[in-house]
């Protein structure tokens, strides 16, 4: 059976519109470009089936383009039931790839899709948040031992693999992306800073400048959010749990405050801790009229929806990703993108100069973990720090930027002690 045959996909034909979103995307990603030359020749993945679950979006599309161009057949699933594009999955078909994803699936359809992914057998994995890993170790071991390992994309899915490697139950070696200096330095900061605007301002079509945004966590999303929150001209407000993090917050020139006391003055909430019921009913009984609520974390559960329904004495869709909450004393509160991360949920994601750099990782994180799977042994393992700098120098080459080298003077005075 060929891809077109074996995949589930919205329909084949919106597949002109997918070409030109991954054209477009791939223009501007000159880093996993020169991958894919290197791939095109040395053929690192001949003859294996590589199984992907991220955001399946017109990035992504390439990323799985390169893994094909180095030999691979793939198979990819999406990592979140609004992020999927139908267009995009559509030229992913075309273009020989098995897809099994479409936009807004039931949370049965969503899973099956992922288990659909697993059953081609991949000798390699790549990850976003555990999904494909929860579903090996909890309901199909018997799909484990062929598996090699694999690559995972972001801070909750490694905090996952972390906590499987402590009870000894972790069968693959996974490479932690998402460690990588070249991802969350950029990814998490400058992207997840970017996106959410772009997805609140795209749902919303309100001014950021003048408001009060809060801020809750101030990990490397966090900074990001907070940083272009401030440059779009809002107020902000960080909220932590981390007497590091609030004390840079606080030095940064942020207003630091526990959520009760943010609640009372929030205009735009905007949640990226990775943590669960961050905003509760205790949060919501405070808030002020027109609150508005959105989440760039993993999953939805940092906005607690349970405390939001049984508050609300009715709800109604007003935009498309606009939910509002009415509650008894007439106040409404407006959750984006059902509580999912919105930068995905309400637009593309990061942009693709980032993903250049995240994606590279993956793509050479996964070549890594093929070629020493033996060694690695079941664990998490740390990105190479060769591989970190290859694409750090790949992304100063394709800016035209050059840096300087140590002299052997110098090079001898770092490595001395006198
Ligand atoms: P991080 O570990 O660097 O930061 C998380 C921060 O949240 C920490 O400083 C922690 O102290 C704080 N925190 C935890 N519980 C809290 C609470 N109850 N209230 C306030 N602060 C709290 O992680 P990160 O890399 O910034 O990632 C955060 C989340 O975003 C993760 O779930 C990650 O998977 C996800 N993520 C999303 C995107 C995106 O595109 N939307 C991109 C990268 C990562
Ligand atoms: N399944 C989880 C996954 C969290 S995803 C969920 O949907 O809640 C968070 C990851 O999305 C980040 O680590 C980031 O690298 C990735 N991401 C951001 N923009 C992206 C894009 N345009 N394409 C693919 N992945 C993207």
């Amino acid at each position: 059976m060929n891809a077109k045959a074996r995949s589930i996909i919205k329909d084949i034909s919106l597949a002109s519109e997918g070409h030109l979103k991954i054209d477009w995307a791939s223009a501007h990603m000159p880093v996993l470009n020169r991958i894919r030359e290197q791939f095109e020749k040395e053929q690192p993945f001949r003859g294996l089936k590589v199984t992907i679950c991220l955001h399946l979006e017109a990035k992504t599309a390439y990323l799985a383009k390169v893994i094909q161009a180095g030999g691979a057949e793939v198979t990819i699933t999406g990592s979140n039931p609004l992020s999927t594009q139908d267009d995009v999955c559509a030229a992913l078909v075309e273009d020989g790839i098995t897809v099994f994803a479409r936009y807004q699936p039931t949370p049965e359809e969503y899973k099956q899709m992922l288990v659909l992914a697993l059953e081609t057998k991949p000798d390699l994995i790549i990850d976003d948040g555990a999904d494909l890993v929860t579903i090996l170790h909890s309901e199909r071991p018997d799909l484990l031992p062929q598996i090699r390992g694999g690559a995972e994309e972001t801070t909750t899915g490694i905090i996952r693999l972390k906590a499987l490697q402590r009870e000894g139950r972790l069968q693959l070696p996974m490479v932690a992306v998402n460690d990588g200096l070249c991802k969350h330095l950029f990814d998490n900061r400058y992207g997840t800073g970017q996106s959410v605007f772009d997805g609140i301002n795209r749902t919303t079509n309100l001014v950021i400048a003048g408001k009060t945004v809060v801020v809750a966590g101030y990990g490397w999303c966090g900074k990001g959010v907070a940083m272009r929150a401030k440059g779009l001209g809002a107020k902000v407000v960080v909220t932590e749990i981390d007497p590091i993090k609030a004390v840079e917050a606080h030095m940064d020139g942020f207003e630091v405050m526990p959520m009760i006391e943010a609640a009372k003055i929030g205009d735009i909430f905007i949640t990226v801790t990775g943590n669960k019921s961050v905003i509760r009913r205790e949060h919501y009984e405070v808030m002020k009229d027109g609150a508005i609520l959105a989440n760039a974390g993993h999953f939805d559960v940092e906005v607690d929806k349970p405390d939001l329904y049984a508050l609300a004495v009715s709800t109604r869709v007003v935009r498309h990703n606009i939910e509002e909450f009415a509650l008894a004393d007439g106040r409404k509160f407006y959750l984006l993108a059902e509580g999912r991360l919105v930068n995905l949920g309400a637009s593309d994601g990061h942009p693709a100069e980032i993903m250049d750099m995240t994606f590279a990782l993956q793509a050479l994180g996964l070549r890594y973990v093929n070629e020493h799977y033996e060694q690695l042994g079941r664990q998490v393992v740390n990105v190479p720090e060769e591989i970190d700098e290859q694409v750090a120098r790949l992304k100063l080459e394709s800016l035209g930027l050059r840096i300087d080298a140590l002299t052997p003077e110098q090079e001898t005075y770092l490595n001395s002690w006198t």
